[in-house]
């Protein structure tokens, strides 16, 4: 029997499993009925490995980040485009309460130190107060670019017979119910696009919400609103996060193939391990972790 593979979806974690079986030489068809539905062509992308109020880093980061990093890299060097944004997450603090929260968080989890690059009292032309803890190792994925540079660069290549299906169908395989009966509380998101002349693009700044330089040099960013200076509204776009579990992804056997899914609000940082984690599973019979196992 082929080993070769029909992805059904195109988005994040389609583009994604089409290039780990590139790089296992393992043939695929990727399949999009609608390309422009894709949750992944407005999502920000942005990658924190500490996010939230509580400041606890994201679920198993330290299983997820390293096959992200190294992952985009090689996409970015195969694809010749820059896929992504080294930035910083300067995360201000609500007020006095949440910094001695911080400090005491930190206290009683060593790990979090490894993201901490800096506490700092002032966060210029922001509506810091208190100060701001900034984290490193964080950085944004342009999504866009990379779902619609690798679908160009699969696009010619010839069709292959398989026997296997992966559905990779995103927030509109668990709306439509078909062929993923799960579960799901997938969540609206909007976001616009600002110009802010007077603002450092070199950071994002988060604060329950963020702003994120586009990386296009010209001032923009993708936000909701963190400062008090004079901007511009550039663009204004919704799309659907796919949650199942959290921000956690679910993988399995289903109907007449297998799914990778619910990769909510973290994508970024799940789906490259995700499907490989996946693909071992259907390519050399390894069961794939529990805790991402549905149900
Ligand atoms: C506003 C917003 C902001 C976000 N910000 C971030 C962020 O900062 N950081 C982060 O990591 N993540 C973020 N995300 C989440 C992230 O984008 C998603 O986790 C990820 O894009 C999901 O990718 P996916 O491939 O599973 O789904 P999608 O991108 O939705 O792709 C699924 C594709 O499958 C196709 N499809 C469905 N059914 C069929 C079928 N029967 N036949 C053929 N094709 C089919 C759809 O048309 C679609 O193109 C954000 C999402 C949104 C909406």
């Amino acid at each position: 029997m082929s080993n070769d593979i029909s992805i059904v979806g195109a988005g994040l974690a389609g583009c994604s499993i089409a290039w780990q079986l590139h790089f296992r030489g393992v043939g695929f068809n990727l399949l999009e009925d609608k390309p422009d539905v894709a949750g992944s062509l407005v999502a920000a992308g942005m990658l924190a490995p500490v996010t939230g109020k509580a400041f606890n880093p994201s679920w198993r980061i330290e299983e997820f980040y390293d096959s992200a990093r190294e992952f985009y890299a090689k996409v970015e060097q195969i694809l010749g485009k820059k896929l992504w944004y080294e930035y910083p997450v300067v995360r201000l603090f609500f007020d006095a309460k949440d910094r001695a929260k911080f400090e005491k968080k930190r206290e009683e989890n060593s790990a979090l130190n490894d993201w901490v690059e800096k506490v700092v009292d002032n966060v210029p032309n922001t509506i810091s107060t208190e100060g701001a803890v900034v984290w490193k190792g964080s950085g944004r994925l342009d999504v866009k670019t990379f779902v619609e540079a690798s679908r160009s660069f699969f696009l010619n290549q010839p069709s292959v017979e398989t026997s296997q299906k992966i559905y990779t169908t995103g927030a509109r395989g668990l709306i439509d119910q078909n062929p993923l009966p799960l579960p799901h509380r997938s969540a609206k998101g909007e976001i616009l696009t600002v110009r802010i002349p007077d603002l450092r693009q070199d950071q994002i700044i988060s604060r329950g919400t963020w702003l994120v330089p586009t990386g296009k040099n010209d001032q923009t960013f993708l936000c909701r609103s963190l400062t008090g200076l004079p901007y511009s509204v550039i663009d204004h776009v919704a799309g659907v996060r796919p949650i199942i579990r959290r921000s956690e992804p679910v993988l399995g056997k289903i109907g007449d193939g297998f799914f990778l899914n619910g990769l909510g609000s973290k994508g970024t940082l799940y789906a490259p391990r995700a499907t490989e984690y996946l693909l071992d599973m259907i390519l050399a019979g390894k069961a794939a972790p529990e805790y991402l196992q549905y149900p």
